[in-house]
């Protein structure tokens, strides 16, 4: 029987878990609830226990693993296959992760961060097309990024390569940043960015609109309404997604002249757009791009959804067969 890969995403309110095979192919998945209570302490074993107990319930062992991959939020020290802290797991602390896996399981363990991660699992089997040069850009709650050049995860010396949210798109009279900077991209592409947009915009805006008078009155609009109602042709949400989409197309086109990847994989909650959105940051981006990037390098949705978390995992753990 042919070795199997285990994929690992482990986020804050869940921790997926899957079984492929070394092309990439789902065979077993499952998820458990992540306990972030007594700062986390129970994540790691409850990671464990739920290995164990599945392994068992397939008839596996340890001999017909390659290895374990695993996707985090937070600071991820690779070198020690660990997790310096992690907010959003109540990880305030250096902790214990691979190397008690790689004990309890006796299966090699690898782990780089969540936005790495997925964009590998696209980069594999999903947009990228196994390309070796894969930009993935992920909008969600904030907005993440991954990029691979020449094959290779881009990782920078303290771990902060392939930061897109932070590149800067309004240098002038950009939001505030939860980094500290001012106008990263985060702060108007991401959920809550593009409603800061749409309430900057709305000061000036004259015309009839449900979303403008939604804002103006003070009720909750989400991202998701205000590309909604773009889509149903409210003139003063479609004037928030073309503003947004000027930023997205801005700095995917600047990734692209620098790096002039196959393709650039737009990802996460806001991309459920679809095409509404790709082709929007395409015009954009072909606004701004370099003469041989335009007519080399694609603007493309991501096509894994929430599975490029375990599958960009599981091809972290693909890479431990070949050290
Ligand atoms: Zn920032």
């Amino acid at each position: 029987m042919s070795q199997k890969l285990i994929g690992i995403d482990l986020g804050g309110t869940t921790i997926k878990f899957g079984i492929l095979t070394l092309e990439g192919e789902v065979q077993e998945k499952w998820a458990i609830e992540t306990n972030t209570l007594e700062d986390g302490k129970h994540i790691v074993p409850d990671i464990v226990a739920s290995l164990k107990h599945r392994l068992a319930l397939y008839g596996l062992s340890k001999d017909d693993f390659v290895g374990i991959g695993m996707g985090s939020p937070g600071a991820v020290d690779r070198d020690h296959n660990t997790v310096t802290g992690a907010f959003n797991l109540n990880w305030k602390d250096r902790q214990e992760v691979g190397s008690i896996i790689e004990k309890e399981l006796g299966i090699p363990f690898a782990i780089d961060n969540d936005a790495n991660v997925a964009a590998l699992g696209e980069r594999w089997v999903g947009a990228g097309d196994n390309n070796p040069d894969v930009v993935f850009v992920t909008l969600g709650t904030g907005v993440g990024g991954g990029i691979i050049a020449d094959g290779n995860l881009i990782h920078g010396v303290a771990g902060a390569g392939g930061e897109i949210g932070h590149m800067i798109v309004e240098p002038e009279n950009g939001f505030a940043c939860t980094c500290g900077s001012y106008g990263c991209l985060e702060t108007v592409a991401s959920a809550t960015g593009v409603v800061k947009v749409a309430r900057l915009l709305a000061e000036s805006y004259e015309g009839d609109s449900a979303i403008k008078a939604a804002i103006d009155n003070g009720e909750v609009v989400t991202s998701k309404d205000i590309f909604m109602a773009a889509e149903a042709s409210d003139s003063f949400a479609d004037s928030v997604v073309e503003k947004v989409s000027f930023y997205l197309g801005l700095a995917t086109a600047n990734i692209s002249n620098i790096l002039n990847p196959d393709s650039v994989v737009i990802g996460g909650g806001v991309s459920a757009a679809g095409e509404f959105l790709r082709s929007r940051i395409e015009k954009y981006f072909l606004t701004f791009a370099f003469p041989q990037v335009k007519t080399s390098t694609k603007i493309k949705i991501a096509e894994l959804g929430n599975d490029a978390g375990i599958i960009g995992a599981a091809s972290l753990a693909n890479q431990l067969a070949s050290k």
